[in-house]
């Protein structure tokens, strides 16, 4: 079944967009990016979604993909973290195609991303939110300091790191929304992280995601600057989001939220790459374009793929080279393929 590649998640022509080289430095040149990318390693193919909560709806990928492709060489099975990361991410961008971001409860939905993973070839992401790391830990545990959480989703990784490789694919550890209350739980993977890099040389997860929306855009791009700082040295990926994704998930309710939220601006967008880009090259970002979570078809949202394309082109003739951000979908399920179509070619890799 490999001939089903993620590369049809493109869905649209898979030429590389014109790059100049990135300005920062820390992972490294376009040019190495390239060389690496040349050598197909392993068959790039969609998974099938695993659970009801995909960041990027997959299926339809599945069936219009067709072509085979290869990955960059340093996207190896096992957890994929640093370096061969960002690699991966750059390869979609170049590629046009986005990786499923499944959300798990347990080993058993874990397994059953990287079976379909191992299937219908790799990569994938394992994303763990707060209440998926506390039911791994169990749910009669306390939690009044994260404890659950920050235990749960440890152990969840470890599973992943003990499997992965079994399975022969390649998987990023991801966390999803941490708002501000939870920043705890982050707080605690990091520790984790830390601990981890002192002994293997390279972080336990792959990436986090902080969802500091609900505040002032000023304080979350500061809260998220921050982070970032202690990412850098164990190359961890930042994704943060811009804007509010409408819906709900995992217990926070965003439905009632004011429709201005629902749908960033070319400023907000640039503001973010303001306040991290000097950090580190690679972060991304979940700007709102009309998203919303949940299976249902929001009545009186609408999906704006075309914002994305804006942000793209605003930044553009600042840094003076093509689709400098990458973006992540958030609510993708339920979505029009012709909107998830044209989102991908804007630059969304999850
Ligand atoms: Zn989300």
């Amino acid at each position: 079944m490999l001939s089903k590649t993620l590369a049809g998640l493109a869905l649209g022509a898979a030429t590389a967009e014109a790059f100049a080289p990135t300005p920062m430095g820390m992972f490294g040149s376009r040019a190495g990016i390239e060389k690496r990318a040349g050598i197909a390693a392993q068959p790039l193919v969609a998974a099938p979604v695993a659970s009801r909560r995909a960041t990027v709806s997959a299926v339809q990928g599945l069936k219009a993909a067709e072509t085979k492709t290869g990955l960059p060489a340093s996207v190896k099975p096992g957890v994929v973290t640093g370096q061969a990361l960002v690699d991966l991410l750059q390869y979609a961008k170049d590629k046009k195609f986005a990786m499923p971001g499944v959300n798990i409860v347990g080993t058993n939905s874990i397994n059953a991303c990287m079976e379909a993973a191992a299937k219908y070839g790799g990569p994938i992401m394992v994303t763990f939110s707060k209440g998926g790391g506390q039911f791994i830990a169990g749910k009669t545990l306390a939690n009044d300091k994260d404890q659950a959480s920050i235990a749960g989703t440890i152990a969840g990784a470890r599973h992943v790191r003990e499997v992965a490789k079994l399975y022969g694919v390649p998987v990023v550890l991801h966390t999803d929304h941490c708002q501000k209350a939870w920043l705890p739980w982050i707080d605690g993977l990091m520790t984790a992280n830390e601990e981890h890099f002192k002994q293997h040389g390279e972080p336990l997860f792959s990436s986090h995601m902080l969802d500091l929306s609900e505040e002032p855009d000023e304080e979350n791009i500061e809260i998220c600057a921050k982070y970032f700082k202690r990412m850098m040295p164990m190359k961890i990926i930042l994704e943060m989001e811009i804007g509010i994704t409408g819906g709900v998930e995992d217990g926070v309710d965003n439905s009632g939220v004011s429709k201005e939220k629902l749908y960033s601006t070319p400023e907000d967008v640039f503001n973010v790459h303001r306040g991290l880009a000097p950090i580190g090259e690679m972060f991304t970002i979940a700007a709102a374009f009309g998203n919303v979570h949940g299976v249902y078809k929001p009545g009186n949202v609408k999906l704006q793929p075309d914002l994305l394309d804006s942000f793209q082109k605003h930044l553009e003739k600042k840094v003076g080279y093509g689709k400098p951000f990458f973006f992540v979908f958030h609510g993708g399920s339920g979505s029009e393929k012709e909107d998830i179509d044209k989102a991908v070619s804007y630059g969304v890799v999850k």
